[in-house]
């Protein structure tokens, strides 16, 4: 029999599951071998925007799965095409490229900046700005663009010609922005960094700089977007329209999905044989996301985010009253960050641990911040439990605090 501790045995050694493993779930609602039920407030990490087993899309995954797998770029394929329409109808891209993943939708952004300003501009402007603190995804490119040395250290030589600015801090743009630069790469919200949103004036002064640097502007919405913060993408909250964007994470549901989104002109710059991807916009993975984008894309589900957002600050303000343990309680819609006081630095695994303990998932961004980032049709009842868990797990962890 395979258990948890197979997973050391057989696996390579980089992740450290938690020991419960999973069976089945149903919206909110997780279960483990044992059927010990669970409230999921993590979604994945973000990704099942509509809970577990959504019963659309596991109806649209058994309809593809009987109908056509895979055909490969040398075809076309229905899924795909209308799944393209949709996008270019709600955004402002005109143009999408397939992939399968967040990383490899950043890879795609970030050659294609490189690539179009190699056309445009000639072979001296390669210059990226990014982001201290950003995350972009584990590919080389990806985790060099990274603002997290951790993520990076030890993988070199890696990519060159990559400087990072301070998050929030135009000033620290302007100081290294030139001629050269070819792109500025930037998450909306900081996800994994903690969740920090950015300011409407610092992406403003992106755009800004940007425009005056003949740089191209991508927005990072693997996590932000596909309605995670109750807009279709953060970028329509900001009124700020980046020249490349990427999705992925919500936008499959727990399908991998990941999807570039530009447009003509920059696209222009991807001519055939230029880049690709086997399995990107396969019909498996494009119906799924064509019907998740269906039910988000809804104005009615969205304002219900905001509402849901709402409930999730007024209980995890009144928590706080009681227990005092956050610094900080931010985000948008259904990404919200909680800023552990400076008394429980590097702690915020251990409240992690101890929600589990009280069958509540839950996330960390970085050692201090804890995470929730539900599915984003979560049920208020299975808020209000979610909640009254998290309260007794803050409780045992304060008592864990106590001095001996
Ligand atoms: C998760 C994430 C990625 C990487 O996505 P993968 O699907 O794991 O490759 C990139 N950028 C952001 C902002 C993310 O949250």
């Amino acid at each position: 029999m395979t258990n948890r501790s197979t997973f050391d045995d057989v696996m390579v050694p980089n992740y450290s599951p938690l020991a419960v493993i999973p069976s089945h779930g149903k919206g909110s609602r997780l279960w483990d071998e044992d059927n010990n039920e669970y409230i999921d407030l993590a979604g994945g990490i973000a990704v099942s925007s509509l809970g577990h087993c959504h019963p659309k899309l596991v109806q649209t995954l058994q309809q593809q799965t009987a109908q056509l797998w895979h055909v490969s770029n040398v075809m076309t394929n229905q899924p795909a095409l209308r799944l393209a329409t949709k996008l270019t109808e709600l955004t402002f891209a005109e143009k999408v490229y397939f992939c399968n993943s967040g990383a490899e939708a950043n890879e795609a952004a970030l050659k294609l900046a490189r690539k179009y300003a190699f056309d445009k501009f000639g072979a001296e402007k390669t210059e990226i700005i990014s982001f201290s603190n950003s995350f972009h995804g584990r590919t080389l490119f990806t985790v060099s663009a990274g603002g997290q040395a951790k993520y990076s250290d030890g993988f070199g030589p890696l990519p060159s010609d990559i400087k990072h600015a301070t998050f929030n801090d135009l000033a620290s743009v302007e100081a290294i922005i030139s001629d050269k630069t070819c792109s500025v790469i930037v998450e909306p919200i900081q996800g994994e960094g903690g969740v920090s949103s950015a300011s409407k004036d610092f992406l403003n002064g992106l755009r800004d700089l940007c425009d005056k640097y003949n740089a191209s502007l991508i927005f990072d919405e693997i996590q932000t977007g596909a309605g995670r913060i109750g807009e279709l993408y953060a970028y329509q909250h900001y009124n700020v329209i980046p020249d490349i964007l990427t999705s992925a994470k919500g936008l499959g549901g727990g399908f991998p999905f990941g999807a570039m989104l530009t447009s003509t002109e920059i696209a222009s710059s991807f001519v055939v044989g230029t880049h690709g991807s086997t399995y990107g916009g396969n019909p498996l993975a494009c119906a799924v996301a064509e019907s998740v984008l269906d039910i988000i894309s809804d104005q009615q589900l969205l304002d219900n985010v905001k509402s849901k957002h709402r409930k999730f600050i007024d209980g995890l303000d009144h928590i706080n009253q009681r227990h005092n343990i956050f610094k900080d309680i931010r985000g948008m819609g259904l990404l919200i960050g909680c800023e552990l006081k400076p008394e429980y630095q590097g702690k915020a695994k251990d409240l992690m641990d101890l929600a589990l303990e009280q069958n509540l998932l839950i996330l960390v961004a970085g050692p201090n911040v804890m995470r929730l980032a539900p599915s984003l049709i979560i049920p208020d009842e299975d808020i209000a439990q979610g909640l009254m868990s998290l309260d007794k797990a803050i409780e045992k962890f304060l008592g864990n605090q106590a001095p001996a």
